[in-house]
């Protein structure tokens, strides 16, 4: 009935912090900022009790000042309803505070992966260390913050080269690298790789634990 119907949404938009509820119900969407459009899509996405979300840069076109408030909004419904997410996003600094794993992607392919704080703090993959290297550091300074250059362009993933999909922009890359494409090496029992440099790459385990 209209009136379940209606208890139901409010339910909803109150679990997203979006209040008075009953007052948000009857707006349209051109009637909402950014920020709260993005808590009714959450919303939504919890009507349906799930166990998994899968959440495609689902703050990437929000001011900075209201990201922390979807962020956080995330992170409490994981605490207190067991919710998981695939969080896909460019935002390694969101990656860290939401994620207890990260897989890094190249080119359409999982290049390095593990537990989050271990990926953040010992990169192993060149991509990975390029991409945190570009993430400013104000502690650094401008001068002294490592820099590490890509060169090139991604490569054609309709035609793809053989060998490492990197290897024409990688910094480190060795003859092996444009010949074999590298299996998965495990670095600890909790951090694995696709790179030449980390031996042979043997190990086919890509598992998302
Ligand atoms: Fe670079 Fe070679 Fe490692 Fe690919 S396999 S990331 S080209 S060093």
């Amino acid at each position: 009935g209209r009136q379940q119907i209606h208890e139901r949404v409010c339910e909803l938009l109150d679990t997203v912090e979006l209040k008075p509820a009953s007052t948000i119900a009857s707006r349209y969407p051109h009637q909402l900022s950014g920020g709260q459009r993005q808590r009714v899509a959450i919303a939504r996405a919890l009507a349906v009790d799930p166990e998994l979300i899968l959440a495609d840069e689902p703050i990437s076109m929000l001011d900075v000042s209201i990201r922390m408030g979807i962020l956080n909004l995330l992170a409490r419904l994981k605490e207190e309803r067991g919710i998981s997410y695939v969080y896909i996003t460019h935002d390694l600094a969101s990656a860290r505070y939401i994620g207890d794993k990260t897989m890094v992607m190249y080119a359409g392919h999982i290049v390095e992966g593990g537990d989050r704080e271990d990926i953040m703090s010992n990169p192993a993959h060149p991509y990975t260390q390029l991409l945190l290297s570009a993430v400013p550091d104000p502690r650094a300074g401008l001068r002294t913050q490592k820099e590490i250059r890509a060169r090139g362009e991604v490569p054609s993933l309709i035609n793809p080269p053989p060998g490492c999909l990197f290897a024409p922009r990688c910094p480190q890359a060795i003859p092996i690298c444009r010949q074999v494409t590298p299996g998965a090496t495990h670095i600890n029992p909790d951090h694995w790789v696709h790179c030449h440099l980390f031996g042979s790459g043997s190990e086919e385990i890509v598992q998302i634990s």
